[in-house]
């Protein structure tokens, strides 16, 4: 909403209306085992609003075509909106140059595409790369096999029972021999937020660039990867309302053009002959093969859906929402949450005492509740806290409080059923 005045526009943050939201998303609106859908599966991946399924929609519909390569008018739309999507992607999150912004897959091909050619110009032999115990697979295992191609150590920066980093230990694994460090900016399975900024400027005082995996973060917090000063920043459309299978690296444009190109094909060249390429400029150096256009297009549009709600609206409701959802659960008797740090988003970890989590997420089911159970892609945390698997909640801002209650009285429930 934009008022006029003399001087400048002021723009009013819009006062949030969550029935008005869940109106958006019309996935939510039906019935699972004829119960009402309740979705706190937000963490594994986000409902998406009526505006991002119609423009994928509108995209096949009207402009399908390959970008930057055709002369024809449907590609140099196509070319338009991706560019203009990725536009969008800069602003969203504070970016100082649009070549700073990498079309991926997702958070895991981030991670695997600095992992590979970070790893190929400045990682050898004896050098080591450090990451917590915080991390989903994906920011584990692309190291552990740079590090046995290249005969490097990864070290692992450890947790207290709470599931918070223990910085004075991470202070420690710093040496010279330290190429890189690789953290999550929010744990999938912990909640816990890490202190990402202290961690970036420790890192900075050794010259060691770091990257933020900012899988579970992004739709969450503001973020300014200027501010934030991070090297590298990934993450996944799909977790941000947008289509699966699109996601962002923002790299430093001095870091990425010292970088070799990760993926060779078409696209990422300036000229090909038998004897010799030449690389295109950034972003596109990273970018070979035709990318997922619709998907890069739709991200955009997931921006724009954010921005219109307004980000501190959204951060202030889930803010009142994850305290209610924490009081609530701690408020049940036998329950165990897993991850209690201070610093916590808005994923809930538990276990039921006696119970293994994948009944309670069949159960939960069968009420409408889809909740995700298991280990979340982060076995060595089910190890530390020495149990299998828990079961997980996690929140958006179309989730309501009278979801939380319908939550907890399910897990009751739950009891009931096991007593
Ligand atoms: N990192 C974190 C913290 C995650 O939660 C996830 C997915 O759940 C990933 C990385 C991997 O994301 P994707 O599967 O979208 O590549």
């Amino acid at each position: 909403m934009i008022s006029q005045s003399n001087t400048e526009p002021v723009i009013q943050i819009p006062a949030f209306d969550v029935m008005k939201i869940r109106e958006d998303f019309p996935i939510l609106k039906q019935l699972i085992h004829n119960k009402p859908l309740v979705y706190l599966d937000n963490a594994a991946t986000t409902q998406k609003p009526q505006m991002v399924i119609d423009k994928e929609k509108s995209y096949y519909e009207e402009i399908n075509s390959n970008i930057h390569r055709g002369v024809h008018l449907l590609s140099q739309k196509s070319t338009m909106e991706y560019e203009t999507a990725r536009e969008k992607v800069m602003r969203f999150i504070n970016a100082k140059y649009l070549s700073e912004i990498i079309f991926t897959k997702g958070t895991t091909d981030g991670i695997n595409l600095i992992a590979s050619s970070f790893g190929e110009k400045y990682v050898h032999e004896g050098d080591e790369i450090i990451i917590s115990h915080l991390e989903h697979h994906s920011n584990i295992v692309p190291w552990q096999l740079l590090c046995q191609r290249k005969n490097a150590l990864l070290k692992v920066i450890p947790i207290n029972d709470d599931g918070e980093i223990i910085f004075e230990e991470f202070e420690k694994l710093i040496t010279e021999k330290t190429k890189i460090i690789s953290v999550v900016h929010a744990s999938n399975s912990l909640g816990t937020i890490n202190p990402i900024k202290e961690i970036i400027n420790k890192a900075h005082s050794y010259n060691i660039p770091v990257l933020i995996d900012g899988a579970q973060s992004v739709q969450h917090y503001k973020i300014d990867v200027k501010e934030l000063d991070c090297d590298f920043f990934v993450f996944s459309g799909h977790k941000l309302y947008a289509p699966t299978g699109a996601g962002v690296l923002y790299g430093k444009e001095k870091l990425l053009e010292e970088l070799p190109p990760y993926q060779g094909g078409g696209d990422m060249i300036s000229s090909v002959t038998f004897e010799k390429t030449t690389y295109n400029d950034l972003p596109y150096k990273f970018e070979a093969g035709t990318p997922n256009i619709s998907g890069g297009i739709c991200l955009g549009t997931a921006i724009d859906y954010v921005n219109s709600i307004g980000f501190d609206s959204i951060v202030a409701y889930e803010n009142e929402l994850s305290l209610y959802t924490e009081n609530k659960l701690n408020g049940i008797e036998k329950l165990k949450r897993i991850g209690t740090a201070k610093n916590k988003s808005s994923v809930f970890s538990f276990v039921l005492e006696g119970i293994h989590p994948h009944d309670i997420g069949t159960i939960l089911d069968f009420e409408g509740i889809a909740i995700r159970t298991g280990h979340h892609c982060t076995q060595p945390i089910m190890e530390r806290f020495g149990i299998p698997a828990t079961a997980r909640a996690s929140l958006a801002f179309y989730n309501t409080k009278e979801e939380v209650d319908f939550l907890t009285s399910s897990i009751k429930k739950v009891f009931e059923v096991f007593a």
